[in-house]
């Protein structure tokens, strides 16, 4: 049996990138062998195992051959006497087709090399169109490695045109899909991403309410992105950036279809709601700010409102805008509110309703001071 190191791994040390995590592959072992050797197996029916010292991931060489829709739809084959090459076959990209061994020699029977020095995300065969979630994880690494130059190549492009007019692009689990999208959107570039998507058609597939957005509209979002990559915003904000100009249903709809987490669902859907409130916070009486402060429970989260304040500030920069006075005051208007304490209330004798009145004219006096 012998084990390459494969993936990632080789083809972000050729680019002179640092490695994250290590997938290896064996060839010539069954499982049998790798449990005899202390493996322990990942799945039931998948040929993958942790190392007993490391938890690294083995997989066992294998073959796929497609045998229903969607993501779930493979047969594997592994055995021994499938081959390194034969595993290498069924990769997506020829950059991810490359494997190494002991002494560091490259193994590439499908030009990843040639393909990494020329800059050319390009699939390995005809099989790429059996599994739509390389369409998504195509436009990934198009998002990843665009600040190097790279590209996708045309034919490659077609096959994903083709899959996202099958109608198999509706298959991918929202898990999956999720997976993707975020691991794309905290890229450096996630703006190309999305760019990548419509030029394969997969956005008014998998993003149709952003897709249904003016041109002009959809530009500035995804600049709003950029600015938000650009400056190391977590992921809430660079998903709320992105929808900032859909309304809170199509924020819902499409929060809904990927089964985004709790964090970036809220903070897009708020701020689609009130961002253009937002922009006239300077002209709002203390009551309509009071009322904005409190749609964001700013006592219980200020950092939602945080992440709401950095979102509209993307998108005033991708207007060009340099600076977004608003952000500052609003800040000020929630620390102000927040800062308003409850206990002396309490003390004096305040409960239920009236309390809940008190508290309201105390943290409208604190606003008002701010005009
Ligand atoms: P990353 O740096 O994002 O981890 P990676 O290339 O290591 O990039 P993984 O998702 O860890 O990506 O997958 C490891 C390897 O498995 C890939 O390099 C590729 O060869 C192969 N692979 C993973 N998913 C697919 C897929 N859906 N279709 C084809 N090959 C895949
Ligand atoms: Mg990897």
């Amino acid at each position: 049996m012998k084990i390459y190191k494969v993936g990632g791994a080789v083809r972000d040390r050729l680019l002179g990138l640092p490695v994250a995590d290590i997938d290896w592959v064996v060839v010539g072992a069954s499982a049998e062998a790798m449990l005899a050797l202390g493996y322990r197996p990942v799945g039931a029916d998948f040929p993958v195992f942790l190392h007993p010292d490391t938890g690294a991931e083995y997989a066992l060489a294998r073959t796929e051959r497609k045998s229903g829709r969607g993501y779930g739809g493979f047969v594997f084959h592994a055995s021994p006497d499938v081959t390194l090459e034969d595993d290498l076959r069924r990769r997506d990209l020829t950059i991810n087709a490359m494997a190494e061994d002991d002494d560091g020699h490259v193994i590439d029977p499908y030009g990843g090399q040639a393909d990494l020095e020329q800059r050319w995300l390009r699939h390995v065969s005809p099989a790429f169109a059996e599994d739509p979630l390389r369409v998504l994880r195509v436009a990934r690494f198009a998002a990843r490695y665009a600040p190097l130059g790279f590209r996708v190549a045309p034919q490659t492009l077609e096959l994903m045109q083709q899959l996202s007019e099958s109608g198999e692009l509706e298959a991918l689990t929202p898990e999956r899909s999720w997976k993707e999208i975020s691991r794309a959107l905290l890229e450096a570039t996630p703006e190309v991403f999305f760019d990548t998507l419509e030029a394969c058609g997969a956005l008014e597939v998998l993003f149709a309410e952003f897709s249904a957005l003016p041109k002009p509209l959809r530009k500035l979002s995804l600049q709003a992105l950029h600015q938000a990559a650009a400056e190391e915003h977590p992921l809430a904000v660079r998903w709320s950036a992105l929808l900032l100009h859909l309304n809170s249903q199509a924020v819902a709809a499409l929060s809904a279809r990927f089964k985004v987490p709790r964090d970036c669902q809220e903070l897009a859907q708020l701020a689609a709601e009130y961002h253009t409130q937002a922009e006239h916070a300077r002209e709002m009486d203390p009551e309509a700010l009071l009322q904005l402060l409190q749609a964001f429970d700013v006592y219980r989260r200020p950092q939602r409102f945080e992440g709401f304040l950095h979102a509209c500030e993307m998108a005033a920069r991708a207007e060009g805008r340099p600076s977004w006075p608003e952000g500052a005051y609003l800040h000020g208007a929630a620390a102000a509110a927040r800062a308003v304490p409850v206990k002396p209330l309490v003390d004096a004798g305040y409960t239920g309703q009236a309390l809940g009145d008190a508290l309201k004219q105390a943290r409208l006096a604190a606003l008002t001071k701010l005009l």
